[in-house]
């Protein structure tokens, strides 16, 4: 597919959640924000066609960079306790910890479910993959 000056970075294209091969169309139906339908995934891509779903299960690969999302969330919601108590001086206890990563987890489910899928789409089914799109039809 050729890439003109108004496709995106591919960078900018994944902070998007955009097709890995053309960059424009969307791969996610509706907002992070639309509780119920978060997840909803389009199987091809609205613009070129590009089937998103490769094989049944290709998305299950996408728990391991839902994982790595999930252990940054953690490490960096510590090391934000750890310095909002040293600078505003109160005690921390285990139960603080624990329930501020969970509750930020919890509220950052549909963002990492998101990037996980858009990440296994980059990662392993983009534009430089074997695959073509009229292989599958
Ligand atoms: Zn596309």
């Amino acid at each position: 597919m050729e890439k003109n000056s108004t496709t995106p970075s591919q960078l900018l294209a994944m902070a998007q959640c955009k097709c890995p091969r053309c960059r424009k169309g969307r791969i996610f139906e509706y907002s992070a924000l639309n509780l119920p339908k978060f997840a909803k995934t389009y199987g091809h891509c609205p613009v070129c066609d590009l089937r998103f779903e490769r094989e049944p299960g290709f998305f299950v690969g996408a728990m391991y960079f839902g994982y790595a999302i999930s252990i940054a969330t953690f490490v960096t919601v510590a090391v934000a306790i750890v310095i909002l108590s040293t600078v505003f001086q109160f005690q921390t206890s285990v139960s603080l910890y624990v329930t501020s990563i969970i509750t930020v987890t919890l509220l950052m489910a549909p963002v990492n479910f998101r990037y996980s899928r858009v990440l296994m789409l980059y990662f392993f089914g983009g534009d430089d993959a074997k695959y073509q799109a009229d292989a599958a039809k």
